[in-house]
């Protein structure tokens, strides 16, 4: 039996002509709408200002959905790595990222990801599916529920599994709805997409006239590198992308994070630091170097301390702006998909299905 739609996949625009349409008035439709992404309503009987009519009519068309929770760890710092059950059974990676006041959730947008880089736990079988609006948006709604009283989501990132920017209409429907005060009503600041840097999708974003965070995940200052580390983002020329996050630039008046992963013996040695200090020379941005997360089965690793010390100062003495990003969660495998990938090769492994 096909399953029903969701109420969270609806944009927000669409709540009061479907009043209108079930011949309900049109603030009918608003108060729906707070219902889903306001107050959190878990069934069709909570909504006690909707007409038992209007209620009846709903529960014909739509499901007031939220994603289950599969696995759920937490680390020492607080960071907590949620793998999310999809209806159809497929799993998502969700994090928890606390941070003194900041409460922020990092959310996926697909399920697999089609640019497999090489590094990364989420590329290996490459692209399942694309999330739908309202699983993209619902990651936000399970963190806030699982928090505890008096605490509330501050941030977002859109950086987990998938590449956000492939799942464009997705994504524009989940920022908005995020965003807009008639959804949840995130400061477009405190929202950050992160891509590998498709420029003419990059455009896109930009005409939203949002002042969203954008994130461009570098990983290596020369085109044959990243095309090795990016496979399936080597048609992006680096020229391209960087004249594209310059007009972003342009458009939002934010400076752009270029997000770089440290591979030992592979993009983490002076000459590449001198070569990404030259390409970003003068550029309005900031550089996060992460040191990457091993991953079981891959043989990546992370430099020694004072090679990454150096990479850093050789950036600094550039004039650019460079941060090193400890990786969190190591302990609950919460970096890039890891965890996830680690309760589905449980689940195959075990005689009986879960629960
Ligand atoms: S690092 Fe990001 S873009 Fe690359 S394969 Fe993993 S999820 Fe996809």
């Amino acid at each position: 039996m096909a399953t029903l739609p969701s109420l969270t996949d609806l944009a927000l625009s669409a709540f009061e002509p479907l009043a209108a349409e079930l011949g309900e008035p049109r603030f009918a439709g608003k108060n729906l709408r707070r219902w889903v992404f306001e107050r959190h309503a878990r069934d069709f009987a909570a909504m006690s200002d909707l007409s038992k009519r209007f209620r009846a009519a709903l529960a014909e068309r739509f499901v007031v959905r939220r994603t289950a929770i599969a696995a759920d760890r937490a680390d020492p710092g607080g960071t907590r790595a949620f793998v999310l059950r999809l209806a159809d059974g497929k799993t998502i990676e969700t994090v928890l990222i606390p941070e003194e006041e900041r409460r922020t959730v990092c959310v996926s947008t697909q399920v697999g990801c089609p640019v497999a880089c090489v590094f990364c736990a989420s590329g290996l079988d490459g692209l399942i599916r694309n999330l739908t609006p309202g699983e993209i948006i619902e990651q936000v709604l399970v963190v806030q529920e699982a928090l505890p009283p008096g605490e509330s989501v501050t941030n977002v990132v859109v950086m987990g599994i998938g590449e956000p920017t492939m799942n464009l209409p997705a994504l524009e429907q989940a920022l908005a709805t995020w965003n807009d005060p008639a959804g949840l009503g995130l400061g477009a600041r405190r929202i950050t997409i992160s891509t590998v840097g498709f420029p003419a999708r990059i455009d896109r974003l930009a005409a939203l006239k949002k002042e969203f965070g954008l994130a461009i995940s570098l990983h290596a200052p020369r085109q044959e590198l990243r095309e090795k580390l990016l496979p399936n983002a080597g048609g992006i020329l680096l020229r391209d992308l960087l004249a594209a996050t310059r007009r972003w630039f342009d458009a939002t008046g934010r400076r752009v994070t270029f997000e770089y992963v440290l591979l030992d013996g592979i993009n983490a040695s002076e000459r590449e630091a001198t070569e990404l200090a030259a390409l970003l020379r003068g550029f309005p941005c900031h550089v996060n170097l992460i040191p990457v997360n091993p991953v079981d089965g891959l043989p990546y690793r992370r430099p020694a301390p004072d090679a990454i010390d150096r990479f850093k100062a050789i950036l600094l003495g550039a004039g650019l702006d460079a941060t090193v990003r400890h990786p969190r969660g190591d302990g609950i495998a919460a970096a890039c998909g890891q965890l996830r990938l680690k309760v589905e090769q449980d689940e195959s492994r075990a005689t009986t299905p879960r629960a």
